[in-house]
């Protein structure tokens, strides 16, 4: 906490200058490659640079076994043969991977930059940062479109149409219920314990990944085939803090809100909006996010806004003039409408400027 007695900063430099004198003090820092150390020590710095200009908290211990991840920077060390399903790393030698057969497997293109190492649950993961120039992409042509993200219903289109996001299957809330409550009874520090924790981890990881597939193919599909997509700008952190309050300001609503933010959590509206925002620029479309303030209670056929317009979760039937339509079609209506308005969008961003660099990220289990 060197902050807060007035000596303002112990910079990366310095740090990596106190790891030889670390190494003698505690022998098993030696083990890891020492270019590993220093890439964490700049991730350390680079958190506390984020602390200090107050766009993060301050930063904290990671647990261990969590976020386990360690990253080479240097490519002269490392060395990836795809074809054979190689790859080459510092004290490591050579490590198998397991890439995927025929079309569905990743080619490196560009130059490799550096190699992250993470585990999830019981499987390594390599991930190679490369280089490369891309052109600017063909304008998509396609009708713009207007993108609700819901509860019930995951992301509806002004179109009608709807994408879903997978998360727990029917059924499956129990059963993670019944894991939960499995590694709750174990006894700490045993070997049933350890077995119970990884069955979990390995459950959710499963979930994780269902997830992160399909709102993959839906974010895909909707920037490939649209020229804009307006979204609303959803402050998703906002919308899941915690209504309980404290204890002088109880909150109201506790139960519900909990639930709410179960169900918001578990269709990542956040990294929904990411996804689209980086492949437009990939895919050649325009983003747009709007204020959605009462899309939802909006008649998008003549603009008359009511509470009473929405009798249920699902239907929308205008008091003024009558027009009917799903709910969540007539938000995502009225959020294109927003959205091709002049003047009105809060964050826009379209095509990149010709020549520009992007980093594609492939993965290879390992
Ligand atoms: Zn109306």
């Amino acid at each position: 906490m060197a902050w807060r007695h007035g000596q303002h900063s112990i910079g990366f430099a310095a740090q990596c200058a106190e790891l030889p004198g670390l190494k003698e003090a505690v022998p098993w820092v030696c083990e890891a490659p020492s270019h590993c150390l220093q890439q964490t020590l700049r991730d350390l710095d680079q958190a506390f640079q984020n602390f200090f200009a107050g766009r993060a908290a301050y930063p904290v211990f990671h647990k261990k076994y969590q976020n386990d991840a360690f990253r080479f920077p240097d490519p002269k060390q490392f060395q990836v043969l795809d074809v054979q399903a190689r790859l080459k790393l510092p004290k490591l030698g050579w490590v198998r991977i397991l890439n995927g057969k025929g079309r569905h497997a990743l080619k490196l293109s560009g130059k490799p930059k550096s190699i992250t190492v993470s585990r999830e649950g019981k499987y390594w993961f390599a991930s190679v940062l490369c280089e490369l120039e891309i052109p600017k992409p063909e304008p998509v042509q396609g009708p713009p479109v207007g993108v609700d993200l819901g509860v019930v219903q995951t992301v509806t289109l002004s179109t009608g149409e709807v994408l879903h996001v997978l998360g727990l299957r029917k059924g499956e809330d129990r059963k993670l219920a019944r894991l939960q409550r499995s590694l709750a009874r174990k006894k700490k520090g045993s070997r049933n314990r350890k077995r119970a924790r990884a069955r979990l981890a390995h459950f959710h990881l499963r979930i994780s990944h269902r997830r992160r597939d399909s709102i993959h193919k839906a974010t895909t599909k909707l920037a490939k085939n649209h020229s804009l997509i307006v979204v609303e700008d959803l402050r998703v952190k906002a919308m899941t803090t915690s209504a309980r309050g404290n204890i002088e300001a109880p909150g109201r609503n506790v139960k519900a809100k909990g639930g709410l933010n179960r169900a918001i959590l578990n269709v990542a509206f956040g990294e929904i909006r990411r996804q689209l925002e980086y492949k437009c620029q990939w895919y050649g479309s325009t983003f747009v996010a709007v204020n959605p303030a009462r899309t939802s209670q909006r008649c998008w056929n003549c603009g008359h806004t009511d509470a009473r317009n929405r009798p249920s979760q699902a239907v929308f039937r205008c008091r003024s003039c009558g027009y009917g339509e799903n709910a969540d079609v007539n938000a995502a209506k009225n959020i294109l409408e927003r959205g091709t308005a002049e003047g009105t969008p809060v964050a826009v961003c379209g095509a990149m400027p010709s020549g520009g660099r992007r980093s594609r990220n492939p993965r290879a289990q390992a």
